[in-house]
């Protein structure tokens, strides 16, 4: 078995155990790839597992990595799960089958009008900023009511939230506060959890784990 087949293994087991030790099926929880700043071989011997839900957090890395893969993969679900720029918005919708990190109205109208031009629907997560951090995107809290009826207004499907809790701090307090947010919602999924901190995440409600380096190894820098 290649290290990368044995990492998917190691965590896939992981992520089983927790979610049965939380009283879940396993099958509620899933597994998003972080493949970013990736070699391409690591990707292929991702694929080779089985695996197709990766995640990319630059427009333009993406492209480049993913059209040629979804040529020969048609079935790969690709998250985007960095901040998007509103000029980026049509490559995006191109590409990504998931956008995890709506965090504004402009935003809203970009994506509504261009899947609208591309004729797609592609389900969104809003981000949250939990711990209210300055340089760190998301909308805050309090913010969160109006943006999510402005999406549901404008016709957008809201799946659920997302969020990177700030790194000081314990990951659980963020977790739990986000699983809060979503039941006063409701909105169904969870996007939360990272290599260091996933079974946290999942004991608290995760059903979408966003794993890079326990999977693939340090990034380059
Ligand atoms: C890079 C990244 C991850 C993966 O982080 P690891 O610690 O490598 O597992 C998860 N979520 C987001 C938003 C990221 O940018």
């Amino acid at each position: 078995m290649s290290q990368i087949a044995e990492n998917f293994s190691h965590i896939k087991e992981n992520m089983h155990k927790t979610a049965r030790a939380a009283e879940r099926s396993p099958e509620e929880v899933v597994l998003v790839a972080v493949s970013k700043k990736q070699p391409t071989e690591k990707i292929h011997e991702a694929l080779k597992t089985g695996h197709r839900v990766f995640g990319e957090n630059r427009v333009q890395d993406a492209l480049a990595m993913w059209v040629p893969i979804k040529k020969t993969y048609p079935d790969v679900q690709l998250h985007l799960i960095g901040s998007l720029q509103t000029n980026k918005v049509k490559e995006a919708v191109s590409l990504f089958d998931v956008i995890e990190t709506l965090d504004r109205e402009k935003l809203v109208d970009a994506l509504v009008g261009e899947m609208r031009q591309q004729n797609k629907n592609i389900p969104c997560f809003i981000q949250v900023n939990t711990g209210e951090e300055p340089q760190k995107s998301g909308v805050i809290p309090a913010r969160l009511p109006d943006l999510l009826a402005y999406a549901r207004q404008a016709g957008l499907t809201v799946q659920g939230l997302m969020c990177i809790p700030p790194e000081q701090e314990p990951p659980a307090l963020h977790f739990a506060f986000l699983s809060k947010l979503a039941k006063q919602h409701d909105l169904k999924s969870l996007s939360m959890g990272m290599s260091g901190d996933f079974e946290k995440a999942i004991a608290l409600g995760a059903t979408h784990i966003r794993v890079g380096t326990a999977l693939f190894g340090v990034r380059a820098p």
